[in-house]
């Protein structure tokens, strides 16, 4: 239901305002993506009517890309090998490995942050006032295993092909060294735009890691209605079919109806 509810929030917003809607899978971590996830997510969104206008985009697809936005940023980064004991859990990076310049295999590609003062402004949660070396730190964007992450790949789609994002606030703090990320690479960043995720009542995000309940795809129609009652909207009681209730969703979406927590998923949900 989570997703679902950020995937369609994402629709109509975008819908409603002319623009055309992508969907794209950050599948660049093997070790973490089920190999099953595509094809349930592909379908998922096809059983809500959810399609997007433009082929689905993969990032596993554009390794080449990434690796020459790495490379576009080589005079800012050096090489790491540091071990997560030796960092010891520190929250910023304390630049032990800053005289690294020259390529050893087993090391990560870590950028230096500066002390810079920026500003970005989420539609949503309003404006973001940052310092790179304050925030975030020099932070990895190439892996010792080889493998671009997912900082570098979103900051470089995010930058190169899309004009809004939104997504969930679960993915707000990432949105600070990406946009760094972008300026670094001479990419105009997109608009963002974080709303809030579902989550049970301790605040645990809703998902398939908590054991949070599965989609039904079987009732399309009354998992839409749902989900747009969690957004704040006030969708009708009536027995629509799935394109009626996108329809509906699209003419009368408001933006500044969504609230600032989604409830907590509950049968209560389904009246
Ligand atoms: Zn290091």
């Amino acid at each position: 239901m989570g997703s679902l509810v950020t995937a369609l929030a994402s629709f109509c917003d975008i819908k409603q305002r002319g623009g055309d809607w992508f969907v794209r899978i950050d599948d660049i971590d093997p070790l973490r993506i089920d190999p099953n996830a595509l094809e349930h997510i592909t379908k998922s969104l096809a059983a809500h009517g959810l399609s997007g206008d433009g082929p689905m985009q993969l990032q596993s697809h554009r390794l080449t890309e990434y690796a020459a936005a790495r490379d576009q940023l080589a005079d800012l980064c050096y090489f790491c090998n540091c071990s997560r004991k030796q960092l010891q859990g520190g929250r910023l990076y304390p630049g032990y490995c800053r005289h690294k310049q020259t390529f050893a295999p087993d090391h990560a590609v870590r950028v230096t942050a500066d002390h810079k003062p920026r500003q970005f402004l989420d539609r949503h949660k309003g404006p973001y006032p940052f310092v790179a070396n304050e925030h975030f730190g020099d932070f990895i964007i190439w892996r010792r295993d080889d493998l671009v992450t997912y900082h570098l790949a979103t900051a470089y789609d995010d930058g190169h092909t899309h004009s809004h994002v939104l997504r969930g606030e679960d993915l707000f703090e990432m949105t600070a060294p990406q946009l760094f990320l972008m300026e670094k690479l001479g990419l105009n960043p997109p608009e963002y735009t974080h709303i809030p995720v579902l989550a049970f009542p301790d605040g645990t995000k809703l998902s398939k890691r908590t054991h949070a309940p599965a989609l039904n795809t079987a009732t399309p129609e009354a998992n839409l209605r749902n989900a747009l009652h969690l957004l704040g909207q006030q969708p009708p009681k009536a027995t629509f079919s799935v394109g009626q209730w996108l329809d509906w969703a699209i003419t009368y979406w408001r933006f500044d109806a969504i609230p600032q927590a989604l409830a907590p998923f509950s049968e209560a949900d389904y009246d």
